[in-house]
């Protein structure tokens, strides 16, 4: 099974519940969604050539490269390989052979709108970082659609054991409005699953309105956390 991947490095995870643990990150390109706030543009189509390290090899790759690569980029302090993309949900068969033949922790990175393709892998994966997208990110012409998938992929995973989170991009033009159908839903699913605020870097949003946005979703969620993009400010890609 081949895949085209965009780069594969060694870092410290920037967002979430596992905010500042070092992992492996598999790049996977390709992408189906059209988020405004996007920082990973370059690897939403195809290229012609995967940066390993210092290296470039050209696409698309087997899953023993891409298993190669990790082994020789794993370190003492590393946790996680993260599979990222794009969107790695559009490689879902590459993922599964990947991980019968992988021996390290998966990490799942994923815009979450193709619950089919979770289901495929639910088995197989240690923790899913789940984004829902808002309104105004405008990443799709059929919002309420994408809300639908992104929340069955989340109880796909809830339910089969993994751990899972939520996360969502604040924008400031982003209301209790606009994040209410998100809270909403995770509540019908699990209202345990941890919900992480992440407001778009650089951060400049008003510190009263995070604080409201928490409050409103605490009072529906257990497990609300405000967390910027840690990578950016330590200036670590
Ligand atoms: S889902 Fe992720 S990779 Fe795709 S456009 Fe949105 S932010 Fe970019």
């Amino acid at each position: 099974m081949n895949a085209d991947i965009y780069e594969i490095f060694n870092s410290i995870q920037g967002e979430g519940i596992y905010a500042g643990t070092r992992q492996v990150f598999v790049r996977f390109c390709g992408c189906q969604l059209t988020c405004e706030y996007c920082d990973t543009r370059d690897a939403r189509a195809a290229v012609a050539r995967c940066r390993i390290d210092d290296r470039q090899i050209n696409n698309p790759l087997d899953v023993g490269t891409v298993i190669d690569a990790i082994d020789r980029l794993w370190t003492p302090s590393t946790r996680y390989v993260s599979l990222t993309g794009g969107e790695p949900l559009l490689h879902a068969e590459f993922i599964r052979e990947l991980a019968e033949r992988n021996r390290r922790p998966l990490y799942l990175e994923t815009n979450a709108s193709l619950p089919d393709s979770a289901e495929t892998l639910a088995d197989m994966l240690d923790v899913a970082a789940c984004d829902i997208k808002l309104p105004e990110h405008r990443s799709t012409g059929d919002y309420d659609r994408l809300l639908d998938a992104e929340l069955a992929t989340i109880e796909v995973f809830s339910s089969a054991g993994v751990e899972t989170f939520v996360k969502i991009v604040v924008l400031p033009e982003t209301t209790e409005k606009s994040i209410g159908s998100a809270v909403f839903g995770i509540e019908l699913i699990d209202c345990s699953i941890p919900l992480i605020l992440q407001p778009v870097s650089p951060v400049n949003i008003n510190p009263e309105r995070l604080l409201g946005l928490m409050d409103f979703a605490g009072t529906h969620l257990s497990d609300i956390r405000m967390i910027p993009q840690l990578h950016k400010l330590l200036l670590i890609p």
